[in-house]
């Protein structure tokens, strides 16, 4: 009796505990294998064990992870490969780097996981049916436009987030001033603002970075923060920003309209919430840094969200569905730092492992594909070594030499990377005699809308380049003086890249200034030639 009273109360215990168990993790339902029969599952080109939806630091990271424990992945890199982090200018607080480029620490991690196997590709998913297992994901080619339907054991969503905005008049839309001196990346379109008057909004991090990078550019720096004290964590660098001579703060005041002259922003029309005054004030270029939200809008019907949009987790990194996993700024209310995407996406790529394991399948990653990843890897890096020596070679020789080394590489059907404004005229001048029309590609180091368009000029190159000379302007280069390159025919100036100048008869005939499907870009050709 005294035993089983001694083993009730240990029964008991046990049982308090399940109950327990059940009340924190009440959503998680075990893994049941039979639903998840691996051996009705036929491994094709388009099927996966792991999906990851996001090339920023969290959907790269996993990749790392994964492919480290041999298991293939597929990453769809989307249409802002690197994520937010690509395009910060100066990165100090990534572990065990001094200060680095954004560009670069994803460059590497990119490099990593593709060198070990993850296949890396140049897509976006357009939409996703979590009802049925193998799980389906659409995806589109960013340069083709061509869709297909992928199939994932398990995936992993790191899509980020995406930027506020004001939602003022003059900002967006028809008739705006969006890319005629409104911009939200700094980094991309600063260099076109070089000794104006900038105004930056927002109290966060992003603020004081954008702040950071158009202080050394531009005359002056405004920075508008609607309450009275900035957001940022940062301190260090906030105090080190404010301290510049050119850069001033204004607190409690909030911008109510945009103003322009019909080409470009001339000022906005602001409200302070402590005097209650309106005010009119002028810049030459205003740059959002209003943070951002979750980019879950794929997802909305498929996963729980919470009212805000970020994907519920609710074991470690899992969602509402099991073998899907969130990762980053679109699962996370409240860290957001690169550091902690990188952390889901270790720990994302993990519990995948474990389900996969739990789901018995032991798909690896072939030592072939692991070679045939890493030998396209050393031919494209062999390619951009060659492409950059020649560069770095050109770039050593007089003008004049230099300028005939642009019409070799002219007549050899290639995208021209103009220099100088001296080799810019030049080009077009003689491009006029030869009765050929010139496409221009104006882009910018860290703007990711321009790596994006860079594949779709160089395929438009290659149907064109006996019809039309194509050439590239790097704007963010000091020894271009972009005011002259845009105003040279014109004379308006391009207030943000990318941006497109079409040239007939030395003459621009039109001009698209932003991202751009590849056939709106081809159909501008065609009327040129
Ligand atoms: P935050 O959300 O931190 O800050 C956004 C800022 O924009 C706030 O000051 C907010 O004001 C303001 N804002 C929002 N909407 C409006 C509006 N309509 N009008 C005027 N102001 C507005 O975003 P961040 O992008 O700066 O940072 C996001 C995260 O990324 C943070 O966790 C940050 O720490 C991190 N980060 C870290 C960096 C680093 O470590 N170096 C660099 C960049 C970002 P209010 O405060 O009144 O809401």
């Amino acid at each position: 009796m005294e035993m089983i009273m001694r083993y009730s109360r240990y029964f008991s215990f046990i049982f308090v505990l399940t109950l327990f168990a059940g009340c924190f993790d009440s959503s998680k339902s075990p893994i049941d294998a039979k639903h998840f029969n691996v051996s009705s599952v036929t491994f094709d080109k388009q099927t996966s064990p792991v999906i990851i939806i996001g090339g920023g630091v969290a959907g790269l990271t996993a990749a790392n992870y994964l492919v480290q424990a041999n298991i293939p992945c597929i990453v769809l890199e989307g249409d802002k490969p690197g994520g937010a982090l690509a395009q910060s200018d100066s990165v100090r607080n990534w572990p065990g780097v001094l200060n680095a480029p954004g560009r670069d620490i994803v460059a590497n991690l990119r490099a990593q996981a593709s060198n070990n196997g993850a296949k890396i590709i140049k897509e976006k998913a357009v939409r996703v049916d979590f009802s049925q297992w193998p799980y389906r994901i659409e995806s589109k080619n960013l340069v083709t436009g061509q869709t297909q339907t992928l199939k994932a054991l398990s995936s992993i969503i790191a899509l980020g987030a995406e930027p506020n905005y004001l939602n003022v008049p003059g900002e967006r839309g028809k008739n705006s001033y969006w890319g005629k001196g409104v911009s939200n990346c700094a980094v991309c379109d600063g260099s076109l603002y070089r000794n104006k008057n900038i105004v930056v909004v927002g109290g966060g991090d992003s603020a004081v970075e954008e702040a950071s990078y158009l202080s050394s550019l531009a005359k002056q720096v405004t920075i508008l923060v609607r309450k009275d004290y900035f957001r940022a964590k940062d301190k260090r660098k906030k105090e080190e920003v404010l301290a510049r001579p050119n850069v001033s703060v204004v607190f409690n005041t909030e911008v109510k309209e945009i103003l322009g002259n019909g080409k470009h922003v001339t000022g906005a029309r602001v409200y302070n919430n402590k005097t209650k005054q309106k005010q009119e004030i002028l810049f030459d270029g205003l740059f959002l840094a209003l943070g951002a939200k979750p980019n879950s809008k794929l997802f909305a019907g498929q996963l729980e969200l919470d009212s805000h949009g970020y994907i519920v987790l609710h074991d470690g990194q899992e969602t509402s569905k099991p073998g899907i996993y969130a990762a980053g700024d679109i699962c996370d209310p409240v860290y957001k730092q690169a550091v902690t995407s990188a952390s889901d996406g270790c720990k994302a790529a993990l519990q995948a492992q474990k389900f996969l394991d739990e789901i018995g399948c032991d798909v690896q990653l072939s030592r072939e594909q692991k070679k045939a990843e890493q030998k396209l890897l050393s031919e494209q890096e062999k390619k951009r070594e060659k492409k950059d020596s020649a560069l770095v070679a050109s770039r050593t020789q007089k003008q004049d030499e230099y300028a005939q080394t642009i019409l070799q590489s002219h007549l050899a059907d290639q995208v021209i990377t103009v220099t100088s404004y001296a080799q810019f005229e030049k080009i077009v001048q003689e491009s006029k005699k030869r009765n050929k029309p010139v496409v221009v590609d104006l882009y910018a180091n860290m703007c990711i809308s321009c790596k994006n368009m860079e594949p779709i000029f160089h395929a438009l190159d290659k149907k064109f380049s006996q019809k039309v000379t194509f050439l590239k302007i790097n704007m963010s280069n000091p020894e271009i003086n972009p005011e002259k390159i845009t105003s040279f025919i014109k004379g308006d100036d391009i207030q943000s890249v990318p941006a497109f100048l079409f040239i007939k008869d030395g003459k621009e005939i039109d001009r698209i200034v932003s991202e751009v499907p590849m056939e709106k870009l081809e159909r501008q050709i065609q009327t040129i030639l």
